[in-house]
């Protein structure tokens, strides 16, 4: 059994022990229960890991039959010509339900990683401008489709330098940015960042702002737990899954800060993101690139028009709205070809400054056009033309493959406007005067 023994000395006025009092106590059935509470809580979260484990392996699994699925359904998109009016839409119902069901996989497998404390930050240093740059590129095409506008505010931070996971902080943005458009009709998102204490420490605050429809005082907490959504009628109207808030708010979490929001139904929504700078974080250390930038911004826009056009060879509509409107700002002529095929046809019927060719396109990829361009080039004994090519981030090897292949530089995607223009500078014929 076991005893607790507690024990006393009384004292008289003088301060002489006159009585000693003592007391056992059986707390055996205490001890057991605490024991049976310790062995249930152990039992719990065995079971809480190993649900965690089936969902993640799950998840994974699911992705590899899935990537087909999608590659075919992507194949069926782009190869709709011969399909009547009823195949089209069976198509496009299939491709936005794989793509749909991939969201929820990445979601899964992200939520699994968080919970079971598998998600590991990266620590890099880098330029907050450059999350803001790549993330302007992804959602600028998704906020025009729908006709609102989309406003950026980063001057308070441009010069500042930090320490994180550039990747992760992205994918926090990009899930804030994604949620206001999609639940915008009309009026504008806006994102402004600015540097503020929080919780007493120095944080960077990123503002999400949309005119939507807002969400009810009562609902703040509720949309912040999984699979959750403000009502019932959000999935039927505008989709997703309830995961995208939750992995928001634990990875602004795992980074020492956190996702705070306001927000009146019928006004709009702000969501703010704040996230603690660490003692290696620094505003304007970088101000010769900012310079340097600012003078490939000058000289680019100093391009002469007396150029030839600049070829883009991608099959992803973003991606070429983004490059063009690089292109157009400094009234350089382009073509667009979405495929490897189309891309050698183009060249082949004009002579072109450079092509920017992705590496990743149905029907042809960018290493099998390169090589025969570069081969017709030799065996024709015609002018090279530069090639430039463009990868996801993701492949790691890539940049080695595009050298192999023939082309002369890479660039890794999602692209960056000021290397995009360094790059491009290289093989344009610039006014040096004007510049
Ligand atoms: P999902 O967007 O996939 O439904 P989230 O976790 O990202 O999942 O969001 C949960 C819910 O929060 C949404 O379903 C929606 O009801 C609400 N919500 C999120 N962002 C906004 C916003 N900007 N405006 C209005 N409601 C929002």
């Amino acid at each position: 059994i076991w005893m607790q023994a507690r024990s006393k000395a009384l004292f008289d006025r003088r301060g002489n022990a006159y009585r000693f009092v003592a007391a056992l106590t059986d707390i055996t059935h205490v001890v057991r229960e605490r024991a049976l509470l310790e062995r249930q809580k152990e039992q719990a979260e065995d079971a809480n890991r190993a649900k965690t484990d089936f969902l993640a392996h799950m998840s994974h699994e699911i992705r590899t039959p899935l990537t087909a699925i999608n590659g075919i359904a992507e194949i069926l998109t782009k190869n709709q010509s011969n399909l009547d009016d009823r195949q089209k839409k069976l198509v496009s119902t299939l491709m936005s339900s794989t793509s749909t069901l991939k969201d929820l996989i990445n979601d899964l497998l992200d939520f699994s990683k968080i919970e079971s404390g598998e998600l590991e930050l990266e620590e890099q240093s880098f330029e907050v401008s450059e999350i803001f740059e790549q993330t302007i590129s992804m959602m600028s095409l998704k906020a025009a489709e729908k006709g609102i506008s989309f406003l950026f505010d980063y001057k308070k931070v441009d010069d500042l330098t930090i320490v994180g996971d550039k990747q992760r902080m992205r994918q926090v943005l990009v899930n804030l940015i994604g949620n206001a458009i999609k639940f915008t009709e009309e009026g504008s998102v806006k994102i402004s960042a600015y540097i503020e204490p929080r919780r007493e420490m120095e944080c960077l605050c990123i503002d999400v702002a949309d005119t939507g429809i807002g969400i009810e005082a009562e609902k703040f907490d509720m949309i912040f737990e999984r699979f959750k959504q403000a009502d019932p009628s959000v999935t039927r109207k505008y989709g997703g899954t309830g995961l995208g808030l939750p992995i928001s708010r634990n990875l602004a979490r795992l980074m020492g800060g956190d996702i705070v929001i306001s927000s009146a139904i019928g006004e709009g929504t702000t969501f703010t993101v704040f996230i603690p700078l660490s003692e290696t974080s620094s505003l304007g250390d970088n101000k010769e690139k900012k310079r340097i930038n600012k003078k490939i911004n000058k000289k680019f826009l100093n391009v002469g028009n007396d150029n030839k056009p600049v070829l883009i060879v991608e099959d992803y509509e973003g991606n070429v709205v983004v490059i063009s409107y690089v292109l157009e700002e400094a009234g350089i002529p382009y073509d667009v070809a979405s495929n490897g095929i189309e891309a050698i046809e183009k060249w082949a019927d004009r002579q072109y400054a450079a092509i920017l060719m992705d590496v990743q396109m149905p029907k042809m990829d960018g290493f099998t056009a390169t090589k025969r361009i570069r081969d017709a080039e030799r065996d024709e004994d015609l002018v090279r033309t530069p090639i430039i090519g463009m990868t996801a981030h993701a492949l790691i090897g890539d940049k080695d493959k595009c050298i192999d292949a023939g082309m002369d530089e890479y660039l890794p995607k999602p692209i960056v406007d000021s290397d995009l223009k360094r790059v491009l500078l290289k093989y344009l014929h610039v006014d040096e005067e004007a510049a």
